[in-house]
């Protein structure tokens, strides 16, 4: 081992003494990232919504939004743990590949600038790092600051939200993937994707790291919701 690499190795077990890596899910100390614990209870289960609110085409995600996957989701929106962006991305991969992989161009939603001073960076962007980099671009920004969804009733996001997104211009007819960590109301995608559409796209999907099973209301605004709606999830596949 050459002095540099000793000293690199000398400096790392400071720092792993110092900041002892943790679970990001159950603060378990001694665990990279996930423990093996965390990690049994992070059951995939793909989740696939059509037409589920206005302006959406469809939606998947590959973890119901509960127990281990909502930690996860939270640990890195709020806890700043980056690293779990990569494993998430990963997730975000499976999706893309599995279900979206004819779109035209992914775009990841975006958060107001004052958020991303804030918070440092974005967990939509941080959870597109894995896919092919000439698809992703940043096609929405957020006009204006919006009062955090999640005190807000389905109806209150649905009026938090309006206007607050702008597309860039995009090709006519193109087929759009939108990115987001988690889908519970949908309000965020149905207002990016009326601006995607109002700007061009033909087709707006979404992949989501974790979705809340339906339970997300009928919203007044949304066509979708004339006629009753099926269920027409996938059933679980445990
Ligand atoms: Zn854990």
């Amino acid at each position: 081992m050459s002095s540099m690499n000793v000293a690199k190795s000398l400096l790392s077990s400071f720092f792993d003494a110092l900041y002892p890596s943790k679970c990001a899910v159950c603060g378990s100390i001694g665990f990279a990232v996930v423990c093996d614990q965390c990690q049994q209870e992070l059951i995939r289960e793909e989740l696939h919504f059509i037409q589920p609110i206005a302006h959406v085409d469809e939606v998947w995600a590959f973890h119901a939004y509960e127990q281990t996957a909502a930690e996860m989701v939270k640990a890195l929106k709020y806890h700043r743990e980056t690293a779990l962006g990569n494993r998430m991305a990963g997730v975000i991969l499976d999706v893309y590949t599995a279900h979206f992989a004819s779109v035209d161009f992914i775009v990841p939603v975006p958060i107001h600038r004052s958020r991303l001073a804030w918070r440092g960076f974005n967990q939509a962007t941080a959870l597109c790092t894995r896919l092919p980099n000439s698809m992703v671009q940043e096609g929405l920004v957020r006009t204006r600051r919006t009062t955090p969804q999640v005190h807000l009733n389905a109806e209150e996001r649905a009026n938090n939200l309006e206007g607050a997104f702008e597309a860039l211009t995009i090709p006519k007819g193109c087929r759009v993937l939108l990115v987001d960590d988690v889908f519970t109301t949908g309000a965020t995608a149905s207002e990016c994707a009326r601006a995607l559409k109002q700007a061009g796209a033909c087709y707006v999907g979404v992949a989501c790291f974790a979705a809340k099973r339906r339970d997300y209301p009928a919203s007044p605004a949304s066509p979708a919701y004339d006629q009753p709606v099926e269920d027409r999830s996938e059933p679980a596949t445990r």
